[in-house]
């Protein structure tokens, strides 16, 4: 089979990227090194809002508002990338919210839902409509964005580890079903990614449990063997690995890129 993909490790022009809630955080930067190395990219959000400021940035790109959870949403998703394409070679399949913090027995069944609904069944809507064009594709790939919590168990976040678990669920056994197509299908599990959205969590901890933001910044780096936060850099550029030649034979693999989580256990006790 022949791969739209050079040997280098780029990627060849004019592959066509679907990134879901690309606008801003992950996706926005998987979405701009897509972009950076000539892919024609297309990404979806539920924020109209982050959407204009990421087209106003990156005219190349083309976007969508979408909620991943709204199967009717997914469809139109799918008939403007049709509309616009015509094709598809990446799916990344990365939407996906934090959920409740809270122990099992005080989450409420709606905030279940709605975190299972956008970092499961979402996945689910975007994959089903994006397989037959993948079919059609030299170089057809799914990447699904699990996490850390999708390797280990997560106290007081059971909703968003049992979403992250089921997409390595997904991962595999689209590998075996889509294989035969030549379609590989991975998923990324990134560790915590530094910034904004962990130094609110960290003040919020911190808060909860009467400790100083330092000790809770300090819990979080002992996770993991390299006593770090990992970059949204990092997770695109296992993306942009797993989409090339260089990964050609990679599938059915959940990678971890978060400099060898340990445990999870000893944060939100
Ligand atoms: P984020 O909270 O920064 O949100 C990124 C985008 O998702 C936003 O533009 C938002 O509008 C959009 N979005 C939210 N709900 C949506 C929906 N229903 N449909 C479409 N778009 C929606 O997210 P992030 O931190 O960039 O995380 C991206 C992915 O990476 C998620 O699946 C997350 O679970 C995973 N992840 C993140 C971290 C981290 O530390 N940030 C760690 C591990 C895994």
């Amino acid at each position: 089979m022949q791969h739209k993909i050079m040997q280098d490790g780029s990627i060849h022009p004019g592959l066509v990227i679907l990134v879901t809630a690309g606008a801003s955080g992950i996706g926005r930067t998987i979405a701009e090194t897509f972009l950076s190395h000539a892919s024609r990219v297309h990404v979806c959000d539920i924020d109209s809002s982050a959407i204009d400021d990421f087209l106003r940035a990156n005219p190349g790109a083309s976007a969508s508002v979408a909620d991943v959870s709204d199967v009717g949403m997914v469809d139109s998703l799918f008939n403007d990338l049709e509309e616009r394409y015509g094709a598809l070679d990446v799916l990344v399949n990365n939407a996906g919210v934090a959920g409740p913090t809270l122990p099992l027995e005080d989450i409420e069944p709606a905030d279940w839902d709605r975190t299972l609904a956008i970092n499961l069944h979402g996945h689910f809507y975007c994959a089903r409509r994006a397989i037959p064009l993948l079919k059609k594709s030299a170089a057809g790939s799914i990447i699904e964005i699990s996490s850390s919590a999708g390797l280990f168990g997560c106290p007081s976040r059971a909703p968003y580890a049992a979403s992250k678990w089921a997409l390595i669920g997904l991962t595999k056994t689209l590998a075996m079903e889509l294989g035969p197509f030549g379609i590989r299908v991975n998923a990324i599990c990134p560790g915590s990614v530094e910034g904004r959205r962990i130094e609110q969590v960290i003040e919020f901890e911190a808060h909860e449990q009467g400790r100083t933001p330092d000790e809770i910044r300090s819990t979080y780096l002992r996770q993991t063997s390299m006593r770090q936060f990992i970059s949204a850099q990092d997770v695109a550029n296992m993306a942009l690995f797993l989409a090339s030649d260089l990964g050609k034979s990679i599938s059915g693999q959940a990678m971890g890129v978060d400099g060898h989580t340990e445990s999870l256990s000893n944060v939100m006790i």
